[in-house]
């Protein structure tokens, strides 16, 4: 069916839920044409999603997924504020290569515009959805959103995409300029050629229930959603910037901005951040040395964005091929120790519980988490990257195949082999107090601090005063560090050689 309103363009959002800074409506903007805003909740996606290996239900058999809830949350708050300007955000359930070319026709528009997306997948998806409505006369256009630089936009002095961060960052900078940052802003409104719909014709928000998912509220319980919720979390983390280098590393402090969700749905913009990080106003000077910290982290995100684009086939083998040959332990007890967090070293269970629990994770934990499967374990970095994929709240492909190619050391830039992570050591450093801990292996709340990183090495009478049997309510260490360390080396070294 044709609607008989005057639009020029569809403006197609995915994972940049926002309409503040969006380069998408930005470029509709500029045709200075009547467009409106669609969103699809996209059966390709959602599907493995209701039928995957972790999937958990509620107690109506729905799926619970907090990601599919902060998406459905961010799109209502995106569609009333569209609606207070007399439009709103279409938004449909079914198969993009179906539903786009069909709302593209139904309005009669010449331009579907939408952010470039950069995983293989969604790359098919375009091309795909391109060639349908070229077909048509509709013109496809995609423009960079997600990152400051894209693809090959960076480029060592030999032409060739980086593989090691540093020299990474160091021409991230120099090519950054001020213009990178304000690349959206213009004297045109959105108001001005947005098209308004009459009262008579309402737009419906499938319901969670209606796609197979749970509408239970506690999902959303440790997440702030929308456009609203990045916003709220920024102004909470800024002024925290100035401790970011001496506190990032301990997850009980609460030191990091916790905007990697927001980052993955693009409820707010990178370019955002990175202004109210840096302050370009002062010319980029005085920028502190916590700053930079964070600011590295960023570069980071694109560093490994970058890596997926130019490298797609990480997605199935190690970086360095040659790793693809270790043998790994392929024990299904400890991966389940693993990931339900009874591994028997507190760190470790506390780190996995956080993310079962919370969708989040502290990085230093996936760094220490990653580490304790593929090197304690020696079970294969594959499993836990998909494992991570399904619970992380703010799961990214590029980002999650680089941390955990980083850690098992497969990866470019990667920990060196033979650095591997002491479960022990490391909570002692980074949870001196063991108040992460407690929080999330609460059966060990009451352990005198000296034996809260080893539980194993307290006397009866300690456990006893703390209310713990070890291997009832708590597990003894299912793998001895020092032999697994040996083990891993050697299994490390066969490859190598
Ligand atoms: C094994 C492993 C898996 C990971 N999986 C993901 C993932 O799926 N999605 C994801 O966004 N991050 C992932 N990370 C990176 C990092 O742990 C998270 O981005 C970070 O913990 C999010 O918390 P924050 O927003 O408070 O980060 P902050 O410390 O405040 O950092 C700011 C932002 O920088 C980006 N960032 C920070 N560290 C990294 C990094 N090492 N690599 C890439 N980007 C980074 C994130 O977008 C983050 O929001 C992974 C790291 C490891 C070691």
């Amino acid at each position: 069916m044709e609607l008989n309103l005057k639009c020029r363009s569809v403006v197609w959002l995915r994972r940049d839920l926002r309409l503040k800074d969006n380069s998408a409506i930005s470029k509709a903007i500029t045709f200075n044409e009547p467009f409106v805003i669609c969103f699809i909740f996209d059966k390709e996606i959602l599907n493995p999603l209701l039928r995957g290996q972790f999937a958990t239900k509620d107690s109506k058999s729905l799926v619970k997924d907090r990601r599919v809830s902060f998406i459905h949350n961010s799109v209502k708050e995106l569609d009333e504020s569209l609606k207070k300007i007399g439009s709103a955000l279409i938004v449909k359930f079914g198969y993009s290569h179906e539903i786009i070319p069909s709302i593209v026709k139904s309005f009669g528009a010449k331009k579907l515009i939408c952010a470039s997306d950069y995983e293989p997948d969604a790359i098919e998806r375009d091309n795909n959805i391109k060639k349908l409505i070229q077909s048509n006369d509709v013109e496809f256009i995609s423009v960079k959103d997600q990152c400051i630089f894209e693809k090959t936009e960076i480029l060592s002095k030999s032409k060739k995409p980086y593989t090691v961060f540093t020299p990474y960052k160091k021409a991230w900078l120099e090519q950054l300029t001020i213009n990178d940052l304000n690349k959206n802003k213009h004297k045109s409104t959105l108001e001005k050629n947005i098209v308004k719909f009459p009262n008579s014709l309402q737009f419906h928000i499938p319901s969670l229930k209606y796609m197979g998912f749970s509408e239970e509220a506690s999902l959303l319980r440790f997440i702030r959603t929308g456009s609203s919720g990045a916003a709220a979390s920024l102004q909470e983390f800024l002024p925290k910037i100035s401790f970011y280098k001496t506190e990032r590393d301990f997850p009980a402090l609460s030191a990091t901005s916790e905007m990697s969700i927001h980052l993955r749905f693009g409820t707010i913009s990178i370019r955002e951040l990175v202004i109210a990080a840096v302050k370009p106003e002062h010319n980029y000077k005085n920028i502190s040395e916590n700053t930079i910290a964070w600011l590295s982290e960023l570069i980071w995100r694109e560093f490994y964005m970058q890596i997926l684009f130019n490298f797609p086939h990480v997605i199935s083998r190690s970086f360095k091929i040659k790793y693809d040959l270790i043998e790994w332990n392929s024990s299904e007890t400890l991966f389940n120790c693993w990931a339900s967090g009874l591994t028997g070293y507190p760190i470790i269970d506390a780190g996995m519980r956080q993310l079962n629990e919370t969708g989040f994770m502290h990085n230093r934990l996936r760094m220490l988490t990653a580490s304790f499967l593929t090197k304690d374990y020696g079970i294969n970095w594959q499993l836990g990257e998909k494992y991570f994929a399904v619970k992380l709240n703010d799961f990214d492909l590029s980002a999650n195949n680089g941390g955990w190619q980083w850690a098992a050391s497969t990866g470019c830039d990667a920990q060196p082999y033979f650095r591997i992570f002491n479960p022990i050591t490391q909570s002692k450093k980074f949870d001196p107090e063991g108040e992460y801990i407690k929080k999330f292996v609460p059966e060990l709340k009451n352990l005198e601090k000296k034996y809260i990183h080893t539980p194993w090495l307290a006397p009866e009478n300690v456990l006893n005063k703390a209310g713990i049997k070890l291997s009832i309510d708590y597990p003894f260490p299912t793998i001895n560090h020092d032999d697994a360390r040996k083990k891993t080396l050697e299994r490390y070294k066969e490859v190598r050689s």
